[in-house]
């Protein structure tokens, strides 16, 4: 399980600043998270100012 930044991203960089793993980096359209390093701990949802990163339930 991992969470997934969804289309709201506006790019700000502040969750992958603060994400323990550094597996937040910027992509081309907007910020995209590592699943495979990703350890699930809500950091980034809580300091994303428009909710984009969610917990991913789709996939794995
Ligand atoms: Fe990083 Fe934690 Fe967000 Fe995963 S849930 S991308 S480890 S801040
Ligand atoms: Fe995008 Fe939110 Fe991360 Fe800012 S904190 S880069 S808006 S996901």
């Amino acid at each position: 399980m991992a969470y997934k930044i969804n289309d709201d991203c506006i790019s700000c960089g502040a969750c992958a600043e603060e994400c323990p793993q550094k597996c937040i980096k910027e992509g081309a359209d907007k910020y995209v998270i590592n699943k495979e390093e990703c350890i699930n701990c809500g950091t980034c949802a809580g300091v994303c100012p428009v909710g984009a990163p969610n917990e991913d339930n789709d996939e794995e």
